[in-house]
């Protein structure tokens, strides 16, 4: 036999992954690879296509992601910090210490007040104050613990863990204090006992919301600990699966991800698209179950954690660490030192645009938005200060922010075609202004998910989110507005 008939195998010597991003949420990847065989030189190109996997309906606003290569840095603490007893959905901690005691990093200042409620801890070490009230960032009046600087930072933590069983992690997620990190400050310990059989886990690396960058940062910065995280929860929860669910405009993010996750942790890229991130939407993403209005993710055998969650078990776990500190986005055209940063618990919104103001102007701030500008809360003052559910503070110039009045419905049917819950803004909205109560429970307003697409997409600039947040409100009151 000739040499030239021979089967001489193929060798790769390169071989490169070129993703396109195709309308309609669908995806190609071309696979170059440079071969030799039989001696000759070959170029090989192949390609796939799939689509992202995603939910019906939705908005794409622009994604303002500045500060998207901003590592994360440690932002300096004030002399004075007060930090809330009610950073978390459910009862405010007790305070356990008095005027006058000393405390360091980790010391455990307020004991959660029953079953659905927190620890709280203090985020340096020096000397307490006292206690004062003052306004969170929905402007409600709580208790909050003033702690006096010595910046020593001298810390405690909790005793390692040995043994990561089911018990023992979820009592130091319970003694952490750990909430849900991705805003929503429900207490973990309680979301990771589900009263219902549960067989999925997953860890939302969505962050759709436009601006917020903390979320991405973390997953570049910190994979180890969010996959380590994400198997403590697993453990407690004991499913044998779990997802990362993360959108594909962070694509380094999903490769390095994919490249150190086991098998049990599938990392699944998703179509960038507004409220991706939302628990209802994330879990219909990825799983195709859908929650029913009024029920929640257990019911559908599912619960969703956040990456910082997870992130945030992994240090309690393997550090002893509790939770008095977290990664947080600072952004908008309002000041120079946007970035993404470590913020102790209890530092004022004041201290925190002093310190990233820079050269730019204080007239160009318009708005002040505490967590996204789609779900986020605007701030009518800086005294709020930080919590565990604080992700981002955002100054926003008049450009990025819509001052435009209202005017009349021109019934476009935007606002339905955008409501990820399928319902009819405008018709709700109109029920609400011509006082029709007694209909409004059959526009089904209980199951919004207070997203904003409808205000978002409204061309007539509509208030259609406080409308719908007013309907459900007299609904929930028997009908009396
Ligand atoms: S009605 Fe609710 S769920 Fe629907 S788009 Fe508006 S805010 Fe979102
Ligand atoms: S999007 Fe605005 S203008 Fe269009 S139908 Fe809805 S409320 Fe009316």
């Amino acid at each position: 036999m000739g040499v030239a008939n021979e089967k001489i195998p193929l060798t790769l010597p390169f071989n490169e992954k070129i993703p396109l991003t195709l309308p309609f949420g669908y995806n190609k990847i071309f696979y170059i690879a440079i071969c030799t065989r039989n001696g000759v030189l070959r170029l090989i190109l192949t390609s796939e296509c799939f689509m992202l996997r995603t939910f019906r309906r939705g908005t794409h606003p622009p994604q303002s992601k500045y500060t998207k290569d901003m590592p994360l840095a440690e932002f300096d603490a004030p002399q004075i910090l007060a930090i809330s007893l009610a950073q978390h959905i459910g009862a405010p901690a007790k305070p356990v210490v008095k005027e006058g005691d000393s405390v360091k990093v980790g010391t455990k200042i307020g004991e959660a007040n029953g079953f659905v409620s927190a620890n709280v801890f203090s985020s340096v070490s020096g000397i307490v104050k006292g206690f004062k009230k003052l306004p969170n960032a929905v402007g409600t009046k709580v208790m909050h613990v003033e702690i006096e600087n010595d910046f020593k930072y001298d810390s405690v933590s909790l005793s390692p863990i040995t043994e990561p069983t089911k018990e023992n992690v979820l009592e130091r997620i319970r003694e952490a204090g750990i909430v849900g990190m991705g805003g929503a400050t429900f207490p973990t310990h309680v979301k990771l006992s589900p009263t219902k059989p549960v067989d999925t886990l997953i860890i939302n690396g969505a962050e759709c919301e436009p601006y917020i960058t903390c979320d991405y940062r973390l997953m570049l910065e910190k994979s180890e600990e969010i996959l380590k995280g994400a198997e403590y929860i697993k453990t407690v929860l004991g499913v044998e699966k779990a997802y990362i669910g993360i959108e594909n405009n962070k694509k380094d993010a999903i490769e390095l991800l994919k490249s150190i996750a086991p098998n049990d942790i599938e990392i699944v890229a998703l179509k960038a698209k507004y409220p991706q991130g939302a628990e209802k939407q994330l879990i219909y993403s990825i799983t195709k179950r859908i929650v029913p209005t009024g029920a929640l993710p257990m019911d559908v055998g599912v619960v969703v954690a956040n990456v910082h969650t997870a992130y945030s078990v992994c240090r309690a776990v393997d550090n002893g660490e509790p939770c008095y500190m977290r990664a947080m986005t600072l952004s908008g055209d309002g000041i120079e030192k946007k970035g993404n940063y470590f913020v102790r618990n209890g530092i004022s919104f004041e201290f925190l645009y002093e310190k990233v103001l820079g050269s730019v102007s204080p007239d160009v701030t318009r708005k002040v938005v505490s967590g996204g500008p789609m779900m986020g809360f605007s701030e009518s003052n800086l005294l709020p200060t930080t919590t565990k559910g604080t992700s981002s503070l955002l100054f926003l110039s008049e450009k990025q922010v819509n001052v435009s009045k209202p005017t009349q419905c021109i019934n476009c049917g935007s606002c339905v075609r955008g409501c990820p819950m399928s319902l009819n803004p405008s018709k709700i909205e109109a029920m609400v202004l011509n006082a029709h109560t007694e209909k409004l429970k059959e526009m089904n307003p209980l199951s919004c998910i207070e997203c904003g697409v409808c205000s978002y997409s409204c061309p007539a600039k509509r208030p259609l989110l406080s409308a719908v947040r007013l309907a459900k409100k007299i609904i929930k009151e028997g009908g009396e507005k």
